[in-house]
């Protein structure tokens, strides 16, 4: 997001979810702020330079304009001058790292992109910190913000993250291999083979067809050209999403009892064409077992899970879930056995969507209500 103010301009990248946003726009506006679009990054960005013409200069504004933002923020901001601030919020919810090559410095959410740009990980940005990188490839660092209430986000480990990212001293690939291990002890099936929804089902599935002693084949081709499905607006587009990314490996289910290992069950509707494309290739049975607890509650935070009264698991039972999915029987992990599958990451973690208690308790606003 790029703002133009008296002085010059700004320009911001941001992960994560404002909750007062609304109140803050209004704020802004009572000020002269114009506002094009309908995001909180926008605020964010307008709040930042609302405090550069406050004067105190531009670290001190971004450390101003941070400690009015409630909710999840990770921030690069780079200012007219010759300045690339990085923030993390006080709880951490989203991640951040630093990383460094011949070429200079680089931070970006998570270490895969560091890898892929030929920059070597050097180390997370810590909740509450602010880095500076000036012209002269000089990096400073200091605790800006907090102390507050930690919370990474947990579902960062079973979905959000690349597989291939370090985040917060925890690999994402073996977090998730953990989770199948621990899905295995906890909901044991009597099958023949397991498979892994692509693309962040299969590292659990390798870790419960390693638990439980079954062979790992892959279910399905992915259609590579194809984003993730739950992105789309419309519940007709996740669906068409949904058949044109997947196709089942028939040689693979034909005839078999398949343990179908998937990341997370939200509305439902993903879950069952799956499990029907599988048993549409022949599968004699599916049991389907679950990476993440049960959704009980939206996130304020930056994911994108919806509202409340559209998760699946607030309308239907146990029973009722596994009939409407077409499995033969349906496990979740618990939410204490993820986070022993998640025992090495440095911070505590946020798990509100899965228990309700979230790092920050006074939720003012969703992010669908703002954008509205
Ligand atoms: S509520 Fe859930 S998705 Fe949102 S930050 Fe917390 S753990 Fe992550």
């Amino acid at each position: 997001m790029v703002t133009e103010y008296l002085k010059g301009r700004i320009a911001i990248s941001h992960n994560g979810n404002i909750i007062n946003a609304a109140a803050l726009r209004e704020k802004l506006r009572r000020a002269g702020c114009d506002f094009n679009a309908t995001t909180d990054s926008e605020v964010v960005s307008s709040l930042i330079a609302y405090e550069i013409l406050q004067g105190g200069g531009f670290e001190e504004a971004i450390v101003k304009a941070a400690k009015q933002l409630r909710g999840a923020y990770t921030l690069l901001v780079l200012g007219s001058g010759d300045r690339l601030c990085a923030l993390r919020d006080p709880s951490g919810f989203r991640p951040l790292c630093l990383g460094r090559s011949n070429h200079g410095w680089a931070v970006a959410s998570e270490s895969c992109a560091l890898d892929s740009a030929g920059f070597d990980f050097l180390r997370d940005v810590q909740p509450g910190e602010l880095i500076t990188i000036d012209g002269r490839g000089r990096m400073s660092s200091r605790m800006a913000l907090g102390p507050a209430k930690l919370g990474m986000c947990l579902f960062e480990y079973v979905y959000f993250a690349r597989t291939d990212s370090v985040i917060d001293s925890l690999s994402v690939y073996e977090a998730r291999y953990r989770m199948g291990e621990v899905l295995a002890r906890e909901h044991p099936a009597k099958a023949d083979v397991v498979c892994g929804v692509p693309d962040s089902g299969l590292e659990a599935a390798m870790g419960y067809a390693a638990q439980s002693g079954l062979p790992c084949v892959p279910g399905f081709v992915k259609n590579r050209y194809i984003g993730r499905s739950f992105i789309f607006p419309s519940q007709a587009q996740r669906d068409m999403a949904v058949r044109l990314k997947l196709s089942p490996l028939r040689v693979n289910v034909a005839g078999k009892r398949v343990v179908l290992v998937d990341d997370s069950i939200v509305r439902g509707t993903t879950g069952a064409k799956i499990v029907s494309s599988l048993k549409a290739a022949g599968a004699r049975e599916v049991h389907l077992r679950i990476s993440s607890p049960p959704f009980y509650h939206t996130c304020y935070f930056g994911t994108d899970i919806g509202d409340e009264e559209n998760l699946i698991a607030n309308r239907l039972s146990h029973d009722e879930i596994t009939t409407s999915m077409g499995a033969d029987s349906l496990g979740y992990i618990s939410i204490e056995g993820l986070k022993s599958a998640c025992s090495g990451c440095s911070l505590p973690f946020c798990d509100g969507c899965f228990t309700g208690r979230y790092p920050l308790d006074a939720v003012e606003q969703s992010k669908t209500q703002f954008e509205q």
